[in-house]
């Protein structure tokens, strides 16, 4: 009999290790005020003329995108030759002629150790709107907040991958391009995508996640999901669980109800996820007096909101990479 039962529990605990229940916290902490500040204070500055599509200023803040995946030791995705995805001047031109020259989709890969095949892209937009009348529009909740959040949750990721707790399928971190003109990296990127659509198994969006709007003046401890629960009952789950376990922030539907007027699920890049049939998700402060403005300042970030919505997203990723089964698509998306 104590044969038996010390058998037993050996079996326990091994099926529970090739579940990898490993928790999160410890990578989800390495997530910090810190590293945001330091990050956004370079991506958000003038000396990056305010990031407008193929502008030299736009390949520098790319530049730090770069260095800082090369010195975390994370490699650009399997099947490119390096970090630049391009996107030509063509296509960017192609709907409204605004004379835009090539710009780049930027993007960093972790493989995952059992489902390689299997990806979820985590995107933002790393372009805004550039130098209009002399003045630099840096552009820091719109989009440096979820350009640095990418940061940030790539080195959790390789932080825990080090320590043998890599996600178990493939992230793709996409930093796109000219998005203020159209969606335009996310769409060219759905339409040459390096990793099938077929495999692309969710995307977490995120633009705009280091303020607050109006209608949170009292707390900034929320976020606006939208999308979550239009193609995958799965997803939506997924983000109300790993936020309870892990965050604790106010998740906000507000901007989910397709009849709003504002139509955001239709005005950032998820969309051309989401289009495709792709669970996709959009996480977002929503706006504030200093949208598109010269004043979406670095100074203006609530680091610490902007830090526990990046937690939320890279909890959102964990669980998605780690759990046994993809978020199922269930419903049509309409
Ligand atoms: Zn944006």
């Amino acid at each position: 009999m104590k044969k038996i039962a010390i058998l037993l529990l050996v079996t326990v605990s091994i099926s529970c290790w090739s579940q990898n229940n490993t928790n999160p916290t410890k990578y989800i902490n390495t997530i910090t005020s810190k590293d945001l500040i330091k990050h956004l204070y370079t991506v958000a500055s003038d000396e990056m003329e305010g990031r407008n599509t193929g502008s030299i200023g736009q390949k520098k803040a790319g530049n730090y995108l770069i260095n800082h995946y090369q010195t975390n030791g994370i490699s650009f995705p399997k099947g490119a030759t390096d970090f630049y995805q391009k996107v030509p001047a063509s296509f960017l031109n192609a709907k409204r002629n605004e004379n835009l020259p090539d710009s780049e989709n930027i993007w960093a890969y972790i493989e995952g150790s059992e489902k390689p095949n299997e990806v979820i892209v985590i995107s933002a937009h790393y372009d805004h709107i550039g130098i209009e009348n002399g003045e630099i529009f840096n552009g820091a909740d719109d989009d440096g907040s979820g350009t640095v959040a990418l940061l940030e949750i790539a080195q959790a990721f390789q932080i825990a991958k080090k320590e043998g707790n890599g996600p178990k399928r493939s992230i793709l971190f996409l930093h796109v391009t000219g998005e203020e003109h159209g969606l335009l990296g996310s769409s060219y990127y759905s339409e040459h995508p390096l990793f099938p659509l077929a495999n692309t198994i969710t995307d977490i969006n995120i633009d705009m996640i280091g303020r607050h709007d109006e209608f949170h003046n009292d707390s900034s401890d929320y976020v606006y999901l939208i999308g979550s629960d239009y193609l995958s009952t799965d997803l939506y789950n997924i983000c109300e669980d790993v936020n309870k376990k892990y965050v604790n922030l106010f998740l906000d539907y507000k901007f989910n109800d397709r009849k709003d007027p504002n139509r955001f699920y239709y005005r950032s890049d998820h969309y051309n996820f989401a289009k495709n049939g792709i669970p996709s998700v959009f996480l977002f402060n929503g706006v504030h007096a200093d949208y598109h403005k010269a004043s979406d300042e670095v100074d203006k970030i609530e680091f610490e909101a902007l830090k526990k919505r990046t937690q939320l997203a890279f909890s959102i990723a964990w669980e998605i990479a780690n759990r046994e089964n993809r978020p199922a698509v269930d419903k049509s998306g309409n």
